[in-house]
Formats: structure tokens, sequence, C-alpha cells
């Protein structure tokens, strides 16, 4: 039997050491060992309403039809049998749940891997098949698509960016005395690539403004890790700098700026450097 299609790593082998491809021509008989019988029970798991998965706590109506966790509570009837749906929880379906291979989520952009639910969610962060959102901060923006369509995407819909050429450059985030939490976002062309960056500003709990700069490459996070990026403020007799791998637009800027994984200053720190107001950070892109 075929294993992955090369390139594919293998997510899980625990249960299954024998996944073979689903289509394999020839025989009609269906294969009760290994994937063949498992994508057919993961079929038993389908919500009939977003046909998304019904995963544990699996509850079902009185009639034994399920609902995922998802859809039950905009719900007021069993969507099956018009019956109520109480609170019956199945615990031989969720036993069963726990040996069942599912499909990745993004199986119809091509991914072929399938896993144990418990192992879905986390492989599906990072499945290279999941959609690119856009990167502009902020949640303003919804859109979604592949990552060759998201520089035409920003520079139709986000017309104000400006980007600059060349591997060091200098992002210069005017009035950044402003109340209030305020994005300052620019784009650096080099290396055959296009870098965000983004100088974040938010407001403390205290009323202490706090500053984010932070690089993310327009690629995947595999591409991300042959870059390195160099933030720096300088002034006379002062430097505060930083270095890093930049992120993946896939995974996003949020949790770093939340963990403090990034360039981070206050107020004052920004006052040291800034003039008129406008406080020029030297970007320097550079590869691994
Ligand atoms: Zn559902
Ligand atoms: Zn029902
Ligand atoms: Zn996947
Ligand atoms: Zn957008």
């Amino acid at each position: 039997m075929s294993g992955n299609p090369p390139g594919m790593v293998p997510v899980s082998k625990k249960r299954n050491e024998r996944s073979s491809s689903s289509s394999s021509g020839g025989s009609s008989s269906t294969n009760l060992s290994g994937l063949g019988l498992s994508q057919d029970l993961s079929n038993l798991f389908e919500c009939p309403v977003c046909f998304d998965y019904v995963l544990p706590p699996i509850l079902q109506c009185q009639s034994g039809h399920l609902v995922c966790s998802n859809c039950r509570p905009k719900l007021s009837c069993c969507p099956n049998c018009r019956g109520p749906l109480g609170n019956i929880r199945n615990l031989a379906m969720e036993k069963v749940a726990g040996s069942v291979l599912f499909p990745c989520k993004y199986a119809t952009s091509g991914c072929t891997i399938s896993l144990l639910h418990t192992e879905k969610i986390e492989h599906e962060e990072f499945c290279q098949y999941r959609p690119y959102t856009c990167p502009c901060p902020g949640a303003s923006c919804k859109w979604q698509g592949t990552v060759e369509q998201v520089m035409p995407h920003l520079m139709c819909t986000h017309k104000s960016i400006t980007t600059l050429q060349g591997e060091d450059i200098v992002f210069l985030a005017t009035d950044i005395n402003v109340p209030g939490a305020v994005d300052w976002v620019m784009m650096q062309s080099c290396f055959n690539h296009n870098f965000m960056l983004i100088l974040e500003k938010q407001q403390k709990y205290d009323g202490h403004h706090q500053f984010f700069a932070i690089v993310q490459l327009i690629g995947s996070r595999k591409e991300a890790e042959g870059f390195a990026y160099r933030l720096e403020l300088n002034s006379r007799r002062r430097r505060l700098s930083w270095e890093a791998t930049p992120r993946s637009i896939h995974e996003g800027v949020s949790s770093a700026i939340v963990n403090s994984d990034c360039l981070v200053f206050d107020t004052n720190i920004a006052q040291l450097f800034a003039e008129n107001g406008n406080l020029g950070i030297n970007v320097t892109i550079s590869t691994t």
C-alpha cells in the first residue's frame, strides 16, 4: 500500500500505521482495517446542520440523533426528528470518537491528513492549507484567500499602505502622541519578499500607553524561518534594538504582541527617541 505522498509529513501515525490512499482502484470490497473503516465511521459524526464533526462531549436527542456543539445552542429542536434536544450524553459514541481518524477541516483545499479528534484542532491551526486572512492589524477586514492573493488584496483594498524597497529602511510613525489605540502599518520589499511592519499603540488599564513593533512576512512559517529582522530606535547616545525571526502572516502577530515577543516600549521611551511627535524605527531584514 502506498504511504503518504512525498513531502507530506504524517502528523499522527500512532493509531494507523497502514494509512492508505482512499481511492485505490481495483477491488470494490471495503477494507475493514485501517483508514477504510475509520473514514466510514467519521461520516457517522457529521453534524446534519453544518457538516462539521460532532465531537465529545456528544449530546443526542431522545431518538439518538447527534448535532454539534456549535449548532446546538442555536436550535430549539432536533433538526432530524423535530423532537426535544434534551441533555442526553452518548458515552458510547464518545468512546468510538476517541479512536476514529477524522479528515482535516481543509481536506477540500487539498490537505490529505486524517487524525484523532484530540489532535485535529492543533493540526488545523498549523495546516498549510488553512486560508490566509488579511494581515492588516485590527479585525475590520474579513478577507481570506491564498498566500499568492495577499499582495493583490493589500494593493487593491488597503491602498493607503506605503511600500519601501530595500533591506534597510526607516519606518516613520507620525503623530505618535495621538490619544487612544492606533496602528501604523508599512510594507517593506526586499529579497523578493514582502514584509509588513506594524507599530501598535495600546492603552493600558492605568491610562499609560505601550508600543509594540513587529515584522511579519507575507509568506508561510517555513519561509519566515529563512529571515531575521532588527528594529532599532536611535537618538544621540541612546539605542534600543530588538532582533527576531519575522512572524508569518499565517500565524499573525496578535499572540506575539500579547506575549511581548516583539519590540516593546512605553510612552516615556518613545519620547526619548521621537522628534516633533514622529518616531523613526530603523528596520533591517536579513537572510539566515
Ligand atoms: Zn453543526
Ligand atoms: Zn432527533
Ligand atoms: Zn490539514
Ligand atoms: Zn484586508
